[in-house]
């Protein structure tokens, strides 16, 4: 029996395909053939018939889903992902994906397109877009949507009647006893009424005092307050600042304190462990006219109440102080309104996904309703209180674990309620695809000069040191000599200096900033170093300045990138070309240097190059081979080339990377 051929130019135009195009199918199939005049067995050739009429029957199924309407054009509503472009026109992703590589675009499946790159290639594709509106509110009826404001920063207008609970932080220096002071108030409440529930820790606890209702923030510290402020969330309408008695005002008690005073907040000082024999109220009392909140007792607006979180001595005084102010802030909310809620934390639990920790702004969160926060939305599945009880709504100044959301929302974001699971899915969305969008665009945005420019800044580096010495002469003599150090190539940027022990801020610092911690004749606190592994901050100590010099020059050239060199490996000579079933082979003769597999290669055919690859493998008769010398003949094969001939000069070459000295 004799096989039937077509020639590939007769298939072609039977398929109405140019023959560069039908060879590219071929080849995808596997076949290589390289000449419209080469002969195509007939079951291939069926093959690619088949093949040819699937694709003309999806282009036509992806017409008839609407997607491409009015002949030509593609219409699109942004944001434009790959994955709904690639459908659009009738394409795989994949495809689209190599199409976008071809025009210096890297995009996933789910990335988003801008509007030029879209046009480009839906006119590569012979197809014109036509870009449609946004949905507007398609079936939303939550006001934000037709007034085009996010829902978490809708204001209703509905009254606040109702007075609600003051939010209350405790804040203060380290060891001035905030936590023993919170654990004390909260204690008293256990004890009087809801027993042997379990303590959950949800972000805030409330408790009772004489029938008025407090929230009381469960970590304190002003760095969890200020964390929120700079989020722009405003939780607390109170802040305890708390003092040991024995103690006075420290550096965190004055921090504390300009915190509490930017925020606004009625301060309330706790003038704590007054059941020590060393307390002197007195010495606080005169710390704080010095800060200018003058004591009451001396005339002035702020109320101090002289407690002890040990005994329980002054507690009751000071939860009756905290009513009281609470009473002149006249505090009001609508817990009739949808749930507004501050993010305090949250967190992955088994059992129950993404869980966060809330505390109501206003409004009621009730179960079952829809809420989105960012790009996160979801059902309130479970509302937890504090006694790790299910509680049905959560009203103004409450705080409650939220089970349901999608997804972790950073502290301080809104949690809003709303009517509309459809709208609050499509926005949640619509946002995820902006910040990828954003985050794309910021990649891409650069020009060409601009590129040039962040290279050339990029590689004049920075190393960021934050230096501790003994004591101060020593810290200057050390960021002198550093600076010193500085050439054209690195600049040596001190961004903080200070005296004493290496602390845990000074690694926060550092992790921030990406720097580097140098101590000089000074030690590390305890736990420091275990801080600096986890957040990767270097920690270098150092007793003798030529070493530290010599170690911040080594890790300055450590910083430098390598240069990049081409290195000549050697040439060769084709003089026969073998046609093998795998591909054709040239039989060359090494004719200086070597010749290496895995090594870069050109092709010169006189002297133009028509080839710049890779060697793909290397032969000494019938052995693979890891290299060739001078004088050897040998079987080389191309990566993807077989298009030399006898004559043509193979030259192998390889880049290697060298240290660059400052
Ligand atoms: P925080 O760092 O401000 O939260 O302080 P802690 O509540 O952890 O207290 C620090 C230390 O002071 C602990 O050893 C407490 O037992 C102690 N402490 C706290 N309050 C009092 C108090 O009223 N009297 C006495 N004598 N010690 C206290």
């Amino acid at each position: 029996m004799t096989t039937k051929h077509i020639k590939v130019r007769d298939l072609a135009k039977e398929l109405d395909y140019k023959v560069a195009d039908l060879l590219k199918l071929l080849a995808d199939e596997g076949i290589e053939i390289s000449k419209a005049s080469d002969n195509v067995d007939e079951d291939i050739a069926e093959l690619i018939r088949d093949h040819v009429a699937e694709e003309v029957k999806a282009k036509k199924a992806s017409k008839k889903d609407g997607k491409k309407a009015g002949g030509q054009e593609v219409h699109l509503r942004p944001p434009i992902v790959v994955k709904d472009l690639a459908d659009a026109l009738g394409k795989k992703p994949n495809e689209l994906i190599q199409q976008l590589i071809g025009i210096g675009i890297f995009a996933s499946i789910n990335q988003t397109l801008d509007q030029p790159t879209t046009e480009k290639i839906c006119e590569s594709n012979g197809f014109t877009l036509v870009l449609e509106k946004r949905e507007k509110g398609a079936g939303g009826k939550d006001a934000s949507e037709s007034k085009g404001i996010a829902p978490e920063e809708v204001k209703f207008e509905n009254a606040e009647t109702e007075s609600r609970p003051p939010v209350i932080a405790m804040l203060g220096h380290v060891d001035h006893g905030k936590t023993s002071l919170l654990d004390k108030i909260r204690n008293t409440q256990v004890a009087a009424g809801e027993s042997g529930g379990i303590t959950q820790h949800i972000g805030a606890s409330m408790v009772e005092w004489n029938g008025q209702k407090l929230t009381f923030i469960d970590t304190p510290g002003h760095e969890a307050f200020t964390a929120m402020r700079a989020r722009g969330a405003n939780t607390t309408d109170i802040v305890v600042l708390v003092v040991a008695a024995d103690d006075g005002f420290m550096p965190q008690t004055i921090e504390a304190l300009s915190h509490a005073k930017a925020a606004g907040v009625t301060i309330i000082v706790a003038v704590n462990k007054c059941d020590l024999a060393g307390a002197n109220p007195d010495q606080v009392f005169l710390q704080m006219q010095q800060q200018s909140i003058t004591p009451e007792e001396w005339g002035g607006e702020t109320g101090v109440i002289r407690v002890s979180a040990h005994t329980g001595e002054g507690v009751d005084n000071l939860l009756e102080r905290i009513a009281l102010e609470a009473e002149l802030l006249e505090l009001k909310c609508n817990p009739t309104l949808p749930g507004r809620a501050i993010v305090m934390e949250s967190q992955l639990e088994q059992g129950l996904g993404p869980t966060v920790n809330l505390l109501v702004k206003n409004g009621t969160i009730k179960m079952g309703d829809i809420v989105i926060t960012g790009k996160f939305y979801g059902k309130v599945k479970a509302l937890i209180d504090g006694q790790g009880k299910r509680i049905k709504e959560a009203g103004p100044s409450t705080a409650v674990k939220l089970v349901g959301l999608d997804g972790l929302p950073e502290c301080g974001a809104v949690v809003a309620a709303v009517d509309d699971e459809r709208m609050a899915k499509r926005l949640a969305g619509e946002r995820e695809a902006a910040m990828r969008e954003e985050n794309l665009q910021s990649g891409r945005k650069a020009s060409l000069d601009d590129l040039f420019r962040q290279i050339e800044e990029e590689s004049r580096n920075d190393l960021k040191v934050i230096v501790k010495a003994d004591v101060q002469g020593t810290a200057e003599a050390v960021v002198d000599s550093l600076n010193k150090q500085a050439t054209d190539k690195i600049r040596v940027d001190v961004i903080h200096q200070g005296v004493g022990a290496i602390t845990e801020n000074d690694v926060l610092l550092a992790s921030a900033s990406d720097a580097i911690i140098i101590g000089f004749h000074v030690r590390v606190n305890p736990g420091v170093n275990k801080l600096a592994k986890e957040e990767g901050v270097e920690v270098r100590l150092y007793s003798i300045i030529y070493e530290l010099i010599d170690q911040v020059r080594n890790a300055m050239e450590g910083m430098l990138a390598p240069e990049i060199k081409e290195v000549y490996v050697g040439d060769a000579e084709i003089q026969k070309i073998f046609n093998l079933t795998k591909g054709k082979i040239c039989g060359c003769k090494v004719i200086k240097g070597k010749i290496k597999v895995g090594s870069h290669a050109r092709v010169y055919r006189e002297d133009d190059i028509i080839y710049n690859g890779m060697i793909a493998s290397l032969r000494r008769f019938q052995d693979d081979v890891k290299e060739v010398d001078q004088g050897f003949e040998c079987g080389i094969r191309l990566d993807n080339f077989i298009d030399f001939e006898e004559g043509d000069k193979i030259q192998c070459y390889e880049y290697k990377e060298e240290k660059v000295s400052l």
